[in-house]
């Protein structure tokens, strides 16, 4: 049995067409059944429904072969024991350092003032503020990041970017541009030698869905 860890919402959608390229259908529709564990046309493969910043840690220690996951996550968990062999390019976005529009963020950066930044992505932040020389004091949530700022928690926030409507819609300018995201296939790497057979024709068939849906530069 192989199994897929993917996470509800955008990224359970964007993998479906992949997972459609290597003959595989999921028979249940996550939105409107309570399941979490759901069964495919292919006896072989099932789906696992985990959190997206579960992922990793499933596919890590076994629970799930394989996972869809995002890159902000994958750096957030470390990435050990995980194999990464594709780059799907679904659930594209950007991570950002967003602030106030009447923030004067590069008087601060420039004036080396100690910036208070709000974040569900920790290591992400502090790794670019150390790179910049930025001092920086990291604020964890878990959520409604955009919040922070407007309540005085932080001067600034680092989150994913997508449209930019959610910043817009709460005053925030979106100041610099960290890194761009896009999901991951991520495999168990004892996995990937044990079922091998069943496993290969997943990453084959994934592989060139993305190739075919690559738009020629
Ligand atoms: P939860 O909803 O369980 O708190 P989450 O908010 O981290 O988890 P999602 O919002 O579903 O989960 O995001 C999952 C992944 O999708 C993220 O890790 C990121 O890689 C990607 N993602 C998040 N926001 C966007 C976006 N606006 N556009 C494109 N991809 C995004
Ligand atoms: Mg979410």
């Amino acid at each position: 049995m192989i199994t897929l860890a993917l996470s509800k919402g955008r990224i359970f959608d964007e993998t479906l067409p992949l997972l459609a390229a290597a003959g595989i259908e999921v028979l249940e529709d996550p939105e409107t059944s309570r399941k979490l564990i759901l069964a495919t046309n292919q006896p072989g493969v099932r789906v696992v429904l985990v959190r997206a910043t579960d992922v990793p840690t499933y596919v890590e220690y076994g629970g799930a072969d394989l996972g869809v996951t995002g890159r902000d996550t994958l750096i957030e968990h470390g990435g050990q024991g995980l194999y990464q062999p594709l780059d799907l390019k679904i659930a594209q976005c950007r991570m950002s350092v967003a602030v106030p529009s009447d923030f004067d963020y590069a008087s601060a950066v420039r004036q080396g003032s100690r910036l208070k930044v709000a974040t569900k992505y920790t290591t992400i932040a502090r790794e670019f503020f150390a790179s910049k020389g930025v001092h920086v004091d990291l604020i964890k949530l878990y959520g409604s990041m955009e919040l922070a700022p407007l309540t005085g928690l932080a001067d600034a926030i680092v989150d994913l970017v997508s449209t930019g409507k959610t910043l817009q819609a709460n005053n925030l300018v979106e100041v610099e541009r960290i890194m761009d995201i896009s999901s991951r296939l991520v495999v168990n790497q004892a996995a990937l030698k044990l079922k091998q057979a069943a496993i290969r024709p997943i990453l084959d068939a994934f592989s060139n869905a993305i190739e075919k849906n690559a738009v020629p530069s």
